[in-house]
């Protein structure tokens, strides 16, 4: 009986966790939430009336005070939709949140190499119909069968996809994540080279789609000026930290935090893995580079008994108003 109550009343919070606000065509990592629902959140995240600074939630569960059901709202990677489209919306509503930030992108004409990926294979009117190249087991070769030219049918399976849950639909989806696989560890060089090869092979140029880009320094600065906002570590080049040795897992959190300390002129305690990508070495490099907190990407709220670098973020899909408060719910009940 005491262990269900203990249960019932233990303390928790929810830290919820945005990458873009914007209404894409395809999304097929269920990443962005379109402006219209991302208000709706809002109104509803005010009326609850228990949003706080993610700092503010990590100082309460460091000195064993942590609220009953507070909730911290974050955003990963630092897209240019976070500054045009968020940021006065949150203002609008008076709701603090955490932008954590991928460095290496800051102020550059340029995507993210999973966005360059998908827009090349899922995208492009016409590929080439055997793609190979040199990948880290050897020889990879993969044909695109009747899939070369991308007609109206296989783009709407394409915008429809959603690879979290669903198998790849076609063969260029194939491809597309196999390639996905084999991007995601590499070392940052190796990424880039891959990448170059894939946009030869493609013959496309480099993509530059505006939507696609981070946020300048000058927005970034902005972003961490007001006491509303506060900028999180994210590494420079979006590394899987625990597919790397220690020191270049040490290296991306310093170099990361280094510059964005330069850019804000504030500490930055808080860290966020990308991909929530770790391993032991990970923790102790959190550690090593003074890092307080550290945040996955593993559903589960934020307890006492939390470690302060594993600690749950949950994804909050574009789901209308409704859908969302019903979310949340779900959350602070199951959690
Ligand atoms: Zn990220």
């Amino acid at each position: 009986m005491r262990h269900i109550l203990n249960r019932l009343f233990e303390h928790k919070a929810l830290v919820l966790m945005y990458h873009r606000v914007a209404a894409p065509a395809a999304d097929i990592w269920d990443i962005a939430v379109s402006p219209e629902n991302f208000e709706q959140h809002l109104k509803i995240l005010r009326k609850k009336g228990n949003v706080q600074p993610l700092r503010q939630l990590v100082a309460e569960l460091r000195d064993g005070k942590l609220q009953k059901n507070s909730i911290a709202i974050t955003f990963d990677d630092g897209y240019i939709d976070n500054f045009a489209v968020a940021k006065p919306l949150l203002e609008q509503y008076g709701l603090p949140a955490t932008f954590f930030i991928t460095s290496g992108n800051i102020g550059k004409d340029e995507e993210f190499w999973w966005e360059e990926l998908e827009h090349i294979l899922l995208f492009t009117p016409k590929l080439p119909q055997t793609f190979s190249a040199e990948v880290g087991e050897g020889p990879f070769t993969f044909d695109l069968q009747a899939e070369t030219h991308l007609t109206v049918e296989l783009r709407q399976r394409h915008i429809y996809w959603n690879a979290c849950d669903e198998a790849p639909p076609t063969r260029r989806a194939e491809l597309f994540l196999a390639l996905w696989q084999q991007l995601k560890p590499l070392p940052y060089i190796a990424q880039k080279e891959l990448l170059g090869h894939i946009r030869d092979w493609a013959g496309v140029p480099v993509s530059r789609r505006a939507a696609y880009r981070s946020m300048t320094a000058a927005q970034l600065q902005e972003m961490g000026r007001g006491s509303l906002f506060d900028i999180g570590a994210h590494t420079v080049t979006h590394a899987a930290l625990g597919m790397h040795r220690l020191p270049v897992q040490e290296q991306e959190l310093r170099d990361n935090r280094q510059y964005l300390t330069a850019v804000t002129g504030a500490d930055i305690p808080l860290l966020a893995y990308p991909y929530g990508n770790y391993n032991s070495d990970t923790l102790a490099a959190a550690v090593n580079t003074g890092f307080a907190a550290a945040f996955t990407t593993e559903e589960k709220a934020v307890k006492k008994r939390s470690s302060l670098y594993r600690l749950g973020r949950l994804q909050v899909k574009n789901l209308p108003g409704q859908a969302f408060a019903a979310q949340l719910d779900a959350w602070q009940h199951k959690l």
